[in-house]
């Protein structure tokens, strides 16, 4: 088998501060590579500005000039879920391998070898697991444990500590592109997918430079959408909450009826107050679910292009014969 091309796919969104920091990094791993006779000389690392407000994309414009750098440029910020796809789905066409990583040098670059080394050994997939935590703050800590218990048991499986760091071969990449969802959830979707894979783990380090887009808010919705978009068990816990429900208002009719017969039914204002808030906050609480997924559903009939392409850097140099771009 001769060395396979190889693309580590790479999202940014506003990084200006910290491309050119981790840039060598991923070009320099490749070149390693590819001198060890690992990986083709066609091998990239590909660029996506996920609709960058600051100069991400001279800053990727430059790199590509450099060599060993490609980049697409997508019309406006979809996410960071949007923008791997639409990067994953560029490098299909000319890779017989990617690498999804992030941008900040949070995921090592070292782990690649391990990854490609389990790829030559026949696996599709490989999922970089993060061995423990300790650059994380106390909260992130926490707060990440909580997701994968949280996603666990409300039905989402994934793989635990795994975030998108992975390996995907062409063909697990066929498979992704047959998943027409447009609510993204990929590292719930890859091992839906199937076919061979295996681990890889590695030490997460800090941000090198530049600062977070998940904070609370966007983890919350993350996982809120993971939820919904690989399960269903919130509603059947629903159906189970509203049977219990039932169950006990039956035994309080039974015993407001013997109160009314035992000729003591004036007090209870406190009791009927409870009775009646607690219905109130089951029943709207449900409809909240009720609301998540049938917001899904609005979203999916829809089927609103993922992401749409600006530009890219490919064919750069044809384009400059042709009097520039
Ligand atoms: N990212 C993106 N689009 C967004 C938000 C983030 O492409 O709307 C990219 C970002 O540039 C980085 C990766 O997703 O490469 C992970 O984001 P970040 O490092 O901010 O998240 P954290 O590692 O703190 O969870
Ligand atoms: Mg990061």
């Amino acid at each position: 088998m001769s060395a396979p091309i190889l693309y580590l796919v790479i999202p940014c969104y506003n990084e200006e501060a910290v491309l050119p920091v981790t840039a060598g990094l991923f070009s320099g791993k490749l070149q390693a590579l590819q001198a060890a006779g690992r990986v083709a000389a066609e091998s990239r690392v590909l660029y996506v500005d996920d609709g960058s407000t600051d100069g991400t994309w001279e800053v990727i414009g430059r790199l590509s000039d450099e060599g060993w750098a490609e980049g697409i440029r997508l019309s406006r910020n979809r996410g960071h879920q949007n923008a791997l796809l639409a990067g994953l789905m560029t490098a299909r066409e000319r890779a017989d391998v990617t690498i999804s990583l992030d941008c900040d040098g949070q995921d090592d670059v070292e782990a690649v070898d391990a990854m490609l080394t389990e790829y030559e050994a026949g696996c599709d997939v490989v999922y970089g697991v993060r061995r423990d935590r300790k650059s994380d703050t106390v909260f992130k800590r926490g707060t990440a444990h909580l997701f994968y218990k949280l996603m666990a048991k409300l039905g989402a499986d994934s793989v635990y500590n795994h975030a998108d760091y992975r390996l995907m071969s062409r063909r697990a990449l066929d498979g992704l592109a047959e998943f027409k969802e447009v609510n993204l959830f990929l590292r719930g979707l890859v091992p839906l997918v199937g076919l061979r894979s295996s681990s890889v783990y590695y030490d997460r380090s800090p941000r090198q430079a530049g600062k977070t887009h998940y904070p609370l808010r966007k983890m919350l919705r993350l996982a809120a959408d993971g939820i919904t978009s690989l399960s269903v068990r919130p509603l059947k816990l629903i159906t189970g909450l509203g049977l219990g429900v039932f169950l006990v208002s039956l035994g309080m009719i039974v015993w407001s009826l013997v109160e009314y017969f035992r000729g003591a039914t004036v007090s209870g204002w406190s009791s009927l107050m409870c009775v009646v808030l607690f219905l109130g906050g089951v029943q709207l609480l449900c409809i909240g679910v009720l609301g998540e997924y049938i917001g899904k559903i609005y979203g999916e009939v829809k089927h609103r292009p993922r992401y749409i392409l600006q530009e890219t850097t490919f064919n750069k140099e044809t384009d400059d014969e042709a009097g520039g771009r």
